[in-house]
């Protein structure tokens, strides 16, 4: 029997650096361009127009390679993890991107790699569930101070500082009121007092903002939301410089949330259609929004697209025409009101979530933020009978009659 050919410009990292060498520089080409086709190595594998899986754990060493370039799965120096994370980079403008294994993966790394006992985080106030359980339960664990601020008030920002003040942590678009934070002062203020700035950017993509444009070191996402694209695969991703990547990556490394090669195929094949999905999804997002907007059973209606909104104009100059594919709103009649819709309605799932190619909806009280109590939810603006409402790709055509059929129009 043959030794099986073993092509050894596949394997190790050497061959990683040629393949990255290889691949045509897109510099210039538009986003959709870049989600087809950055960090594709041309020629390419065998052929293939798609990226190959390589599950394999192990590659074989090369003589003076050091622990951290050994290719190992759970270093994250896989083939298929680093094509991924050379898309990832490509799509946020970023020098480098690394795949974790969920999006509170990326988060808890990012601050685990920032933060030292005795340090001391901003925080906004409206995050995701998830990231502000970890932050008011773990972080105390810790020894991390977490203050919380209003992230459009200024004034609030500075009197939280202390001498031990890292970071300053933040949503592009608050869930599920669609507040878009003041990012440009953000951004400037991290930087003029030596924070480390880290965004979430899973509400709003890539595609509608990329953070590192307007000076955002880091930037997170729930890859398990519309970079994916699917709701069929848990990941996160994290993005910045080489420096900041480093410290994240060795960190990672050794808590261990490094996301798995076929998960990570799944996901870099959701990538290649992440424009014109959630461009169909912002369209169809503020087309429902507008719909709503002014009827009389429907008494608010929280969407950035909307110039009703207390923070379009800025979500305006930010974001690409696009405003992400979630929005909210409260019928006239009350909880009761609410939950008739959501049995009414035919298309979407009533469930939580978003990004995804179906459309779902929620009611946020029961739900993403069951977990806070009524005073703290009505302090924040979620009151019992608000709606939200994550947008497929469905045809807004469609969606606006489901919505006419179940108002009783
Ligand atoms: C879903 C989500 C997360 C957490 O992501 P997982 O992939 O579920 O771990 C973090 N931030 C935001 C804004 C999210 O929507």
């Amino acid at each position: 029997m043959s030794e099986p050919s073993i092509e050894t410009a596949d394997s190790g990292t050497a061959a990683a650096e040629a393949t990255a060498a290889e691949t045509t520089d897109f510099a210039t080409a538009a986003f959709e361009t870049l989600a087809v086709h950055a960090a594709e190595p041309r020629p390419a594998h065998g052929g293939s127009v798609v990226h190959p899986i390589y599950q394999g754990t192990v590659f074989e060493t090369v003589p003076g390679q050091g622990y951290d370039e050994l290719q190992y799965i759970r270093l994250n120096t896989n083939p298929s993890q680093e094509h991924l994370h050379r898309k990832l980079a490509a799509l946020e403008g970023a020098e480098t991107a690394l795949a974790t294994a969920s999006g509170m993966a990326a988060i808890t790394t990012t601050l685990l790699a920032t933060l030292a006992a005795g340090d001391h985080l901003i925080a906004a106030g409206a995050l995701y569930g998830g990231t502000h359980h970890f932050l008011t339960e773990q972080a105390p664990r810790l020894g991390w101070d977490v203050d919380f601020v209003d992230p459009e008030d200024r004034d609030s920002w500075t009197e939280a500082l202390r001498p031990r003040t890292k970071a300053f942590f933040v949503e592009t678009i608050s869930n599920p009121l669609t507040r878009v934070a003041d990012l440009v002062g953000i951004a400037d203020f991290s930087r003029e007092h030596g924070l480390t700035s880290i965004v979430d950017n899973t509400f709003a993509t890539p595609v509608v903002f990329r953070p590192h444009t307007v000076g955002f070191d880091i930037v997170c996402h729930s890859a398990t939301k519309a970079l994916n694209g699917h709701s069929d695969l848990v990941a996160g991703v994290v993005t910045g410089s080489a420096e900041h990547l480093a410290t994240i990556r060795h960190v990672l490394n050794l808590y261990g949330g490094s996301l798995d090669p076929h998960a990570g195929f799944l996901l870099a094949r959701g990538l290649k259609t992440l424009a014109l999905r959630v461009r169909q999804q912002g369209a169809t997002s503020l087309a429902l929004a507008r719909f709503l907007e002014g009827r009389e059973d429907i008494a608010q209606v929280n969407h950035p697209g909307l110039e009703s909104h207390p923070d379009h104009e800025r979500a305006a100059a930010l974001f690409g025409g696009y405003y992400g594919s979630v929005f909210s709103f409260r019928p006239a009649g009350g909880v009761e009101a609410a939950e008739a819709l959501l049995k009414g309605l035919r298309i979407p799932y009533v469930a939580p979530s978003l990004g995804g190619a179906e459309s779902l909806v929620t009611r946020p009280a029961i739900t993403s933020h069951a977990g806070m109590s009524a005073e703290e939810r009505a302090a924040e603006g979620i009151h019992d009978d608000l709606v939200r409402f994550s947008t497929g790709i469905e045809a807004a055509d469609d969606l606006i009659a489901d919505f006419a059929r179940a108002l009783g129009d």
